[in-house]
Protein backbone atom coordinates (compact mmCIF):
# COMPACT_ATOMS: atom_id res chain seq x y z
CA UNK A 1 0.00 0.00 0.00
CA UNK A 2 1.40 3.67 -0.68
CA UNK A 3 1.60 5.31 2.00
CA UNK A 4 0.72 9.03 1.25
CA UNK A 5 3.63 11.71 2.18
CA UNK A 6 1.57 14.42 3.40
CA UNK A 7 0.45 11.64 6.36
CA UNK A 8 0.54 14.77 8.57
CA UNK A 9 -1.61 17.77 6.52
CA UNK A 10 -4.16 17.11 8.90
CA UNK A 11 -2.30 17.49 11.81
CA UNK A 12 -0.61 15.44 14.08
CA UNK A 13 -0.95 14.61 18.08
CA UNK A 14 1.90 15.13 20.23
CA UNK A 15 2.80 16.63 23.88
CA UNK A 16 6.06 15.91 25.44
CA UNK A 17 5.70 13.48 28.92
CA UNK A 18 9.16 14.18 29.50
CA UNK A 19 10.04 10.54 29.98
CA UNK A 20 13.42 11.67 29.30
CA UNK A 21 14.03 8.94 26.55
CA UNK A 22 14.83 11.13 23.31
CA UNK A 23 17.67 12.67 25.68
CA UNK A 24 18.96 9.11 26.72
CA UNK A 25 19.56 7.58 23.63
CA UNK A 26 22.68 6.09 23.78
CA UNK A 27 25.05 7.33 20.20
CA UNK A 28 22.47 10.30 19.68
CA UNK A 29 23.67 13.60 18.34
CA UNK A 30 22.33 16.73 18.97
CA UNK A 31 23.46 19.49 16.40
CA UNK A 32 23.16 23.15 16.69
CA UNK A 33 24.15 26.26 14.83
CA UNK A 34 26.87 28.83 15.74
CA UNK A 35 24.52 30.93 17.44
CA UNK A 36 22.48 27.90 19.31
CA UNK A 37 25.85 26.88 20.86
CA UNK A 38 26.98 30.52 21.91
CA UNK A 39 23.77 31.00 23.88
CA UNK A 40 24.51 28.02 25.86
CA UNK A 41 27.91 28.99 26.75
CA UNK A 42 26.81 32.31 27.69
CA UNK A 43 23.58 30.13 29.65
CA UNK A 44 26.37 28.47 31.40
CA UNK A 45 28.75 31.57 31.76
CA UNK A 46 31.74 29.79 29.68
CA UNK A 47 33.73 31.23 27.32
CA UNK A 48 32.80 29.56 23.61
CA UNK A 49 36.18 27.78 23.14
CA UNK A 50 35.74 26.43 26.92
CA UNK A 51 32.21 25.17 26.16
CA UNK A 52 33.14 23.75 22.49
CA UNK A 53 36.06 21.65 24.39
CA UNK A 54 34.17 20.54 27.18
CA UNK A 55 30.46 19.50 26.05
CA UNK A 56 31.07 19.29 21.90
CA UNK A 57 32.36 16.99 19.70
CA UNK A 58 32.46 16.72 15.86
CA UNK A 59 30.02 14.34 14.62
CA UNK A 60 31.54 14.31 10.57
CA UNK A 61 31.67 17.80 10.30
CA UNK A 62 28.77 19.20 12.72
CA UNK A 63 29.32 19.91 16.15
CA UNK A 64 27.28 17.85 18.14
CA UNK A 65 26.97 17.77 22.09
CA UNK A 66 28.34 15.13 23.92
CA UNK A 67 26.70 12.53 25.41
CA UNK A 68 28.35 11.36 28.55
CA UNK A 69 29.85 7.98 28.12
CA UNK A 70 27.65 7.18 24.96
CA UNK A 71 24.75 7.37 26.84
CA UNK A 72 22.58 10.32 27.66
CA UNK A 73 23.30 14.22 26.27
CA UNK A 74 25.47 15.83 28.88
CA UNK A 75 23.36 18.08 29.79
CA UNK A 76 20.05 15.46 30.94
CA UNK A 77 19.60 15.41 34.29
CA UNK A 78 16.31 14.29 35.32
CA UNK A 79 15.36 17.44 32.72
CA UNK A 80 17.44 19.40 30.64
CA UNK A 81 19.90 21.53 32.16
CA UNK A 82 20.08 24.15 29.56
CA UNK A 83 16.09 23.39 28.73
CA UNK A 84 15.94 27.77 28.00
CA UNK A 85 18.67 27.91 25.43
CA UNK A 86 18.32 23.95 24.29
CA UNK A 87 18.61 23.70 20.51
CA UNK A 88 16.61 23.98 17.82
CA UNK A 89 16.97 20.27 16.96
CA UNK A 90 15.61 19.45 20.94
CA UNK A 91 13.02 22.05 20.11
CA UNK A 92 11.24 20.96 17.13
CA UNK A 93 11.33 16.97 18.39
CA UNK A 94 9.50 14.90 16.59
CA UNK A 95 8.66 17.13 14.07
CA UNK A 96 11.82 16.62 12.12
CA UNK A 97 12.39 16.01 8.47
CA UNK A 98 13.52 11.82 8.56
CA UNK A 99 10.31 11.71 10.53
CA UNK A 100 7.71 13.57 8.28
CA UNK A 101 9.08 12.49 4.96
CA UNK A 102 7.72 8.84 6.33
CA UNK A 103 5.20 7.64 8.06
CA UNK A 104 6.38 4.46 8.67
CA UNK A 105 9.27 6.05 10.72
CA UNK A 106 6.55 8.07 12.49
CA UNK A 107 5.25 5.52 13.64
CA UNK A 108 7.99 3.54 14.69
CA UNK A 109 8.93 6.63 16.68
CA UNK A 110 5.84 6.41 18.31
CA UNK A 111 7.25 3.33 19.88
CA UNK A 112 9.42 5.15 21.97
CA UNK A 113 8.29 8.32 22.33
CA UNK A 114 4.94 8.13 24.74
CA UNK A 115 4.18 11.91 24.03
CA UNK A 116 3.50 11.08 20.34
CA UNK A 117 0.25 10.53 18.79
CA UNK A 118 -1.44 11.81 22.28
CA UNK A 119 -2.14 15.31 23.64
CA UNK A 120 -2.19 18.29 21.72
CA UNK A 121 -2.98 18.63 18.00
CA UNK A 122 -0.12 20.17 15.80
CA UNK A 123 -1.74 21.79 13.04
CA UNK A 124 0.48 21.80 9.52
CA UNK A 125 1.57 25.55 9.23
CA UNK A 126 3.14 24.85 12.69
CA UNK A 127 4.64 21.40 12.08
CA UNK A 128 5.84 23.26 8.49
CA UNK A 129 7.54 25.63 10.85
CA UNK A 130 9.43 23.34 12.25
CA UNK A 131 10.40 20.88 9.65
CA UNK A 132 11.75 24.29 8.05
CA UNK A 133 14.09 25.65 11.25
CA UNK A 134 15.74 22.07 10.69
CA UNK A 135 16.07 21.99 6.96
CA UNK A 136 18.66 24.60 6.43
CA UNK A 137 20.98 23.59 8.91
CA UNK A 138 20.57 19.53 8.46
CA UNK A 139 18.67 17.90 5.82
CA UNK A 140 17.45 19.18 2.25
CA UNK A 141 14.23 19.48 1.74
CA UNK A 142 13.05 17.60 -0.93
CA UNK A 143 10.90 18.62 -4.01
CA UNK A 144 7.33 17.40 -3.18
CA UNK A 145 7.63 19.85 0.05
CA UNK A 146 9.28 22.59 -1.48
CA UNK A 147 6.29 22.95 -3.65
CA UNK A 148 4.06 22.62 -0.31
CA UNK A 149 5.80 25.22 1.98
CA UNK A 150 5.35 27.77 -1.65
CA UNK A 151 2.17 26.90 -1.80
CA UNK A 152 1.63 27.80 2.07
CA UNK A 153 3.79 30.80 1.05
CA UNK A 154 6.41 29.99 4.01
CA UNK A 155 10.48 30.83 3.45
CA UNK A 156 12.90 28.63 4.57
CA UNK A 157 14.42 31.76 6.98
CA UNK A 158 14.65 29.90 10.35
CA UNK A 159 14.75 33.76 11.23
CA UNK A 160 11.51 34.37 10.34
CA UNK A 161 9.93 31.13 11.40
CA UNK A 162 9.60 32.54 15.03
CA UNK A 163 11.04 29.45 16.78
S1 LIG B 1 10.72 10.77 24.19
FE1 LIG B 1 8.93 12.02 23.66
S2 LIG B 1 7.70 12.13 25.53
FE2 LIG B 1 9.76 11.44 26.13
S3 LIG B 1 10.88 13.35 26.66
FE3 LIG B 1 11.27 12.93 24.50
S4 LIG B 1 9.70 14.09 23.36
FE4 LIG B 1 9.03 13.94 25.51
S1 LIG C 1 20.17 19.71 25.16
FE1 LIG C 1 18.58 19.26 26.66
S2 LIG C 1 16.74 18.80 25.43
FE2 LIG C 1 18.52 18.61 24.08
S3 LIG C 1 19.12 16.44 24.15
FE3 LIG C 1 20.34 17.54 25.69
S4 LIG C 1 19.20 17.30 27.60
FE4 LIG C 1 17.78 16.85 25.90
Amino acid sequence: MRIPKEFWLEGLNFECTRCGWCCSEPGGFVHGSEDEFRAIAEYLSLEFDTFLKKYTIDDAGYVSLASDKNGPCIFYEQGCAVYSVRPTQCRTFPFWPGLLTSEKEWHKMAEKCPGISSGRLWPADEIVAFYNANSPSYYKTPDWLRRYFHRLSITHQTEESGI
